[in-house]
């Protein structure tokens, strides 16, 4: 489910180098289904909550709150790089670094030397 993409690893003076990583992208058609259904249940739940005693003072504005984050994060989600493997543009080992949600800017330290790497995909601007 994931694709294979090149990498540039980055540090702050500008020295670069090419990694690969593995990016996984959700489906639009899943994150759309996801937030409406969470969307949906959250009102349910929020006018059911009217009729429990002092929940009613808490749940009606919290799980529609908690609700709105969670849909804001799934469909501004531009997906995850797993496996990510270059030579470090530091110390020039080969390295594993860490992966997570893709984000501008992406910063990792390299495992051997504990210098900070941007991590940036090669397609993107
Ligand atoms: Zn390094």
């Amino acid at each position: 489910m994931g694709m294979s993409q090149v990498v540039i690893l980055r540090r702050r003076n500008g020295q670069e180098s090419k990694g690969t990583a593995v990016l996984v992208v959700p489906q639009p058609s899943v994150q759309i289904t996801k937030a409406a259904v969470v969307g949906v249940s959250s009102v349910v739940l929020a006018v059911g909550s009217l009729a429990i005693p002092i929940a009613h003072f808490l749940l009606p504005w919290m799980i529609p709150l908690a609700s709105g984050i969670y849909v804001y994060s799934t469909l501004t989600d531009k997906g995850r790089l797993t496996e990510v493997r270059g030579e470090c543009p530091a110390c020039q080992q080969s390295v594993k670094l860490e992966g997570g949600a893709l984000e501008r800017p992406m910063w990792r330290s390299c495992p051997e030397c504990g210098d900070p790497v941007d991590l940036e995909l090669a397609t993107s601007g």
